[in-house]
């Protein structure tokens, strides 16, 4: 329930223009969102750099209306990999295809998705594509079928609370391109499509992470990054890898920006890779909403910045 308050409240538009004028929940969004510009960001990649940490940077923004809009948040990303790599930094790009104008068109999204993609591929990095809401799950997994073959450096995200991902992750396996970043699922859906109870979520995603661990996924190009903060799977995960040799270029970690910060330096001392998801721009409130929704006690944070600004 208390998920399904804050996915609501992220797709509010009028909340949103009055909420984002509001400083002290700026003050509670930062710790979520490394600031409003790409240099904002690029100084939370060093940070993180610094620590032995990746990242994944993304510009933050979603369900574009326009063309012309979809058309600035892909020169965005074009202007972004060319200042990264001015700088020397090759960090992974998220991407969410709403943001390049999936609402809008499907073929203006593609050429949008294509644009970046090479560019990042000229960069010697890759693209991550985020999963949206189920609403776009077909859409996202039949653009992604239609580049991954032609465009190694390209990943996308799969939700273990959707039903579809156990046999999502099977043709993807016998496809040759899974590439997998696995998360839980940050949206609200409905019983007949996604998983209501957390212990389900939870099981599916062990099932799916230890499907894309197995020698026989591997043999096939599996490669999986294990995107969660849970303590407990991960803990599972390393169990596996040392059980199964898993060699290190098959997964790595993931993890969000500000959010068990204690976890990703651990893993990434103990020789991991781990990359951390850094995102930034001015479009940050349905990404914080969603962040809100993970977890209630996140709201007293919020409070204490209202209290104590
Ligand atoms: C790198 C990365 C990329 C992602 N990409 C997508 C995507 O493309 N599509 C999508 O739907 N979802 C995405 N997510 C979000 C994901 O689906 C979950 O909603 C989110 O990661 C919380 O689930 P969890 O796996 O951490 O497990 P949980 O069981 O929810 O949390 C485990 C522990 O992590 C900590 N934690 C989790 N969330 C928070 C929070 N918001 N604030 C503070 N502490 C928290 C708590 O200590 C909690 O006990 C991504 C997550 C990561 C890490």
């Amino acid at each position: 329930m208390w998920r399904a308050v804050f996915v609501s409240l992220s797709r509010n538009r009028t909340l949103k223009h009055r909420v984002m004028r509001w400083g002290f929940v700026w003050r509670a969004a930062a710790r979520f969102v490394a600031g409003e510009t790409l240099e904002d960001g690029i100084r939370a990649l060093r940070e993180l750099e610094a620590q032995g940490i990746r990242g994944i940077l993304d510009h933050l923004g979603e369900n574009v209306e326009s063309p012309a809009d979809a058309e600035r948040a892909t020169e965005d990303y074009l202007l972004a990999l060319d200042r990264l790599a001015a700088l020397g930094l090759r960090p992974h790009l998220a991407v969410k295809l709403t943001h390049l104008g999936l609402d809008i068109g499907e073929a203006l999204c593609e050429r949008n998705l294509r644009r970046v993609v090479e560019r990042a591929a000229e960069a010697g990095t890759v693209v991550e594509i985020d999963m949206e809401s189920s609403a776009y799950t077909e859409r996202t997994l039949a653009l992604y079928r239609r580049l991954a073959p032609v465009y190694p450096n390209t990943r996308v995200a799969i939700q273990a609370y959707l039903y579809r991902s156990a046999q999502d992750v099977e043709r993807l396996i016998e496809e040759g391109i899974a590439r997998i970043r696995l998360c839980k699922g940050a949206y609200q859906e409905p019983p007949h499509i996604a998983y209501p109870r957390k212990r389900d979520v939870d099981a599916s995603y062990i099932r799916l992470m230890e499907r894309l661990l197995s020698a026989e996924a591997r043999a096939r190009g599996a490669f999986i990054a294990i995107a969660t903060h849970d303590e407990r799977i991960i803990r599972h995960a390393l169990r596996r890898i040392e059980e199964w040799t898993v060699p290190r270029e098959a997964f790595e970690f993931q993890m969000l920006y500000g959010i068990r910060r204690d976890l990703q330096v651990m893993l990434a001392r103990q020789g991991f890779v781990i990359r951390v998801y850094v995102p930034y721009g001015t479009e940050w409130y349905p990404y914080f909403m969603r962040r809100l929704g993970e977890r209630p006690a996140n709201l007293w944070f919020v409070a204490r910045h209202l209290i104590r600004p």
